[in-house]
């Protein structure tokens, strides 16, 4: 991977963190199902369980992907970025522009499955 490239997966992967921390005080806020947030009489108590349920599942994914990310983020500083943690070749740049931190390459992630 060349010098450019890993700039670029930098940028897309610290604007990715950026947009989670962005978005959990409102996601937490909502897991939390504030009963104020829902205008009464519209929404039964079924449906703002639900919600609560989706936000508290986002939350969580939220958390996963900045934790991804965040190790993606160490993989570059030291110099791991774009290898595949199982067979240790390449990932394709291709691969890497979809899932900024992904850590297998394609023939290993589906292995997996
Ligand atoms: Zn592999």
């Amino acid at each position: 991977m060349t010098e450019l490239e890993l700039l670029k997966f930098r940028k897309q992967i610290e604007e990715g963190i950026e947009e989670i921390l962005r978005r959990m005080p409102f996601l937490k806020e909502e897991a939390r199902g504030n009963p104020y947030s829902c205008s009464i009489g519209k929404v039964s108590w079924m449906d703002s369980q639900n919600d609560k349920g989706i936000s508290e599942q986002l939350l969580r994914e939220s958390k996963l992907r900045l934790e991804k990310l965040r190790n993606a983020m160490m993989r570059i500083e030291n110099g791991t970025y774009g290898i595949c943690i199982r067979c240790g070749n390449a990932i394709p740049p291709g691969r890497l522009e979809i899932i900024p931190e992904v850590l297998l390459c394609l023939s290993c992630a589906e292995k997996k499955k």
